[in-house]
This record gives C-alpha cells, structure tokens and sequence, in this order.
C-alpha cells in the first residue's frame, strides 16, 4: 500500500487547481463559503462549466463520457474543489442513478438518461425512504401494479432531498406482494411530471427547504422504465448505498471546514487573547483535527485497496459513522467560537442591503450546525452501520 502522492498526482493537483481558478465565478465560491443555502441555478451553473471541461462526472468510466480517473484522482478532485469553495455536486445523478444504470440498464436507457445527468439536463431525487421504512427499507409499502405497458403506482415517499426541483426520480417499489420483502422490490425511473405526483415540503431544523413528503398517486410509469430485472431492485438499491455511504465521510469538506473554524477561533477574543490561544478550546480543535487526520488516512487505505482491486466492505460504514461524526463537531464548535454571534439565525437574500449580525464569518454557521445534526440520520443511520460492523467485522 503506498499512500504518497505521484509525480503524475502531483501534476494533476496543478491542473484542477488551475482550471478552478480560472473558471469557478467569485459570487458562487462566495455564496459557498458563506454556507448560504444554494438554489437549483447555483448547482447547475458550476455542474455545467464542470461538464464542458469533460469533468461533469468524476466518478464515471470514459466510455460514459466521465473523465475515467483513478480513485485518487477524484480524491484529489474533490479536495480541490472543496479549498476553492466549489459548490459541491450533487450526488443524485452522477453518484447514485448514473452507475446504476450504466450498470444494469438497457442501451436505451443508457443513450437516454446518461447525457442528460452528465450535463444536468434531468435533476433527479432518491424515492427510497417510506414513513415507517427508513433503516427498515425492505418493508417498504409504495406498490407498482402492472397494467399492459404500464405499472400503476400507489404510495407516499418521505424525506425525499431536493423533489421540489427534481423532473426525474428514481425509486424503491413493491412489485409483488407475496414475495419474500428484499424479492418483491424493484426500481423505477419515474418522471415527476406525471399526473398523480404531489410534492410537499418539508421545513428543517435550520429553516432550509431540502426535504419533502411525495405521494404517488396512481401514476402511470412505462415498464420501459423499469431498471434491470422486476423484483431485482433490492440489488441494485445496495449497489447504489454502498457508493453513498463511501462519498458521505465528506473529508474534504471537512478539511475546509476545519480552516474555517480556525480562521474564526483566531478572529475571536477569550480572556483578551485570541480563542485559538485558550487551551481547552484549543485542545477541542486539536482532537476533532486529529480525528480527521487519522479518518482521512483510513479513506486513503480503502482507496488504495479498491485500486489494488479489493472490494470496499465494512470500511464503507466506518467512514459514514466517523466522517458524519466529525462533519458534526466541526459545526458545533464553529458555534461555540461564536458565542452569541452564533444565535442570531437569518436568511439575507442575495443583494441584501441589510447588513448581518456579527461579523461576516458568523454567517451561516447555526444553518450548517443544525443542518448536519441529519449526517448522523441519513444514508443508512449511524446505528445501522454500526450493525453492520457488529455482524461483518465482529461476527456478532
Ligand atoms: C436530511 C435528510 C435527507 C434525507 N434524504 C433522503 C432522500 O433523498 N431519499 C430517501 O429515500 N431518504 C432520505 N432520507 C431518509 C433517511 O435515509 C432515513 O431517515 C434513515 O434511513 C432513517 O430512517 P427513519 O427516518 O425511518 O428512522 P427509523 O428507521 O425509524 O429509525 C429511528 C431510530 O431508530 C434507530 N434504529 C432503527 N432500527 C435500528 C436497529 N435495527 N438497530 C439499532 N437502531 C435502530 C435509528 O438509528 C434511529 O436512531 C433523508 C433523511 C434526512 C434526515
């Protein structure tokens, strides 16, 4: 296992590097630093200027029309974009359905739907979770009939990220009831603008509209939509959760973040002194950045054992549960360095002429705290993967 970073890496790093800075608009580096919600235009706008430089879809194979890098490079990618402020892209299409139906789908499904995610024509959403099948996923209820070239779709489909801008999702739905829950699964392309699909969001915590509630009702879906095989869909429902749970342990984010938080604990005064200077807190920042470091090299050893061919396992879970974990501390104390500048919680509106509260770096701090309470929640909860963990590597 060799962890160094390549001359040819190396040289790589330069070339992102480069192209970030002379392509990513200020006002959205901007927007993204201040950890502003970004709206559907803000993600599509970078997505776009990405994809026109072939880069749209870094984890994607070449005959795809991805750039065919090697783990490490999309490692080194992704740590670019997160130090430029890069809005991050969205996992929906390019992590989650493309590989799946590149994977498993038809040629025409593939000569659909591939370029339109690339160039994020289509914005899609995940329809998996049901009120009452979260971690339980396998009893989940949504059931497509069939009728001719049609199956029929009836059900209700929770927290379901970004359905408010999504025209494409894909989802979980019982095909047949009398078989066992995991075999009666199958997995749906389903346009939003169908009749029958009603979308209603959601406020979080933090004030943000991410979330929704959709109820299908008796929508009417191509069969030709159907990804692989009927009843086969808990399959490809793993494939896509295990590249989820991969991606969330957000180490460059956190990295960014990290800086962040020292560039806020330096600008604020305890005892006369700066923060950064007063031990306890000090010592927080020190141990949250150690855990980190020591998270980063275990992300490194799984990327060079999937490069040397091993399959990723339960270190899948181990950096969902350690990567969430500290996405959540690196919140909470850029909080705490705020003391009160932290509480007030606004929305400005872009051009607001209204000056903030507190100083610039307070903005958007309480926003991401409370926003990345869920890290813990989503992409299979922490408890669950440390199920996995209990029965993969300890054989309980
Ligand atoms: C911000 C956010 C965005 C999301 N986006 C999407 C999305 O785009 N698409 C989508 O389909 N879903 C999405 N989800 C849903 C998410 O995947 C589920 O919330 C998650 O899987 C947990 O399911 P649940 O909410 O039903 O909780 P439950 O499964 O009811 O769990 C409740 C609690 O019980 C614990 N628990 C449950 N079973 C066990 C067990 N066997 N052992 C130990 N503890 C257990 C859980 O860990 C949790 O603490 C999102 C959730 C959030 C918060």
């Amino acid at each position: 296992m060799d962890l160094e970073f390549t001359a040819e890496e190396r040289a790589f790093r330069e070339e992102v590097r480069g192209f970030i800075r002379d392509s990513l608009p200020p006002a959205l580096a901007e927007k993204t630093r201040r950890m502003t919600h970004l709206g559907r235009e803000d993600f599509v706008t970078w997505h776009r200027i990405l994809n026109q430089r072939g880069w749209g879809a870094p984890g994607w194979p070449k005959e795809y029309g991805g750039p065919g890098w090697t783990l490490i490079q999309r490692y080194i990618f992704d740590e670019e974009c997160a130090a430029a402020d890069a809005p991050p892209l969205l996992p929906f299409g390019i992590a989650m359905v493309g590989p799946v139906i590149y994977t498993f789908g038809t040629e025409e499904q593939k000569k659909r739907y591939l370029p339109r995610i690339l160039n994020m024509d289509d914005w899609w959403c995940q329809g998996y979770s049901e009120p009452g099948s979260g971690s339980d996923l396998a009893s989940l209820r949504t059931k497509a009939e069939s009728d001719g070239d049609h199956y029929v779709v009836n059900g209700h489909k929770i927290w379901t990220t970004q359905a408010h801008y999504a025209n494409m999702m894909f989802c979980l739905v019982r095909t047949d009831p009398n078989a066992k829950p995991q075999e009666g699964i199958s997995f749906l392309l389903i346009d939003m603008n169908t009749p029958g699909i009603t979308v209603r969001p959601i406020i979080s915590i933090d004030e943000g509209h991410g979330v929704n509630e959709v109820f299908l009702d008796n929508v009417r879906v191509p069969k030709s939509n159907l990804i692989g095989k009927e009843g086969k869909g808990w399959t490809y429902a793993k494939f896509l959760l295990g590249n989820e749970r991969t991606t969330i342990a957000e180490v460059s984010t956190s990295k960014q973040r990290l800086r962040r938080l020292k560039e806020i604990a330096r600008a604020e005064q305890a005892f006369g002194a700066p923060l950064i200077e007063e031990a306890s807190f000090r010592a927080k920042v020190a141990a949250v950045e150690i855990e980190l470091m020591a998270l980063e090299y275990t992300n490194l050893r799984v990327l060079a054992a999937e490069t040397a061919g091993k399959g990723v396992g339960p270190e899948a879970s181990m950096l969902k549960i350690r990567g969430s974990e500290i996405q959540q501390t690196i919140t909470e104390l850029a909080c705490e360095a705020l003391g009160y500048y932290a509480n007030p919680y606004e929305h400005r509106p872009d051009g607001s002429n209204q000056p903030p509260v507190g100083p610039d770096y307070a903005q958007g701090r309480m926003e991401a705290f409370l926003y990345n309470r869920a890290t813990t929640i989503y992409g299979g909860s922490n408890e669950i993967q440390r199920n996995i963990i209990a029965k993969m590597v300890l054989g309980l």
